[in-house]
């Protein structure tokens, strides 16, 4: 999971989870820095691009936190969108109903 993790291929549920494991867990933390260290190491060499790779690992960390936060109030949000339509529709056949009954 931790390659898939570092090319952004998880979808948000496999991420979370990843990110939910990762917190919690030292061997696989250690393992992701290593990982992340070697691929982001690589390509450095290559673009000649000089940064503290430990600070890029914790701000990567950061933001994926962050894209679940953002993911999760966006399905939230829909959610709620859902609901809403559902009353509206609900009210509008119950209004049909009364104006049909007069
Ligand atoms: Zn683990």
């Amino acid at each position: 999971m931790i390659p898939a993790y570092l090319e952004d291929s998880l979808d948000a549920k496999d991420l979370q989870a990843f990110l939910d494991h990762i917190d919690n867990c030292d061997d696989c933390s250690e393992e992701l820095s290593i990982q992340f260290l070697i691929t982001e190491g690589l390509s450095t060499l290559s673009t000649g691009d000089s940064y503290d790779l430990q600070t890029a690992m914790t701000d990567k960390v950061r933001e994926s936190h962050h894209d679940i936060e953002v993911h999760n109030r966006l399905f939230l949000l829909r959610n709620i969108g859902v609901v809403l339509v559902v009353l509206m529709t609900v009210a509008a056949f119950i209004g049909a109903y009364m104006v049909f009954l007069k």
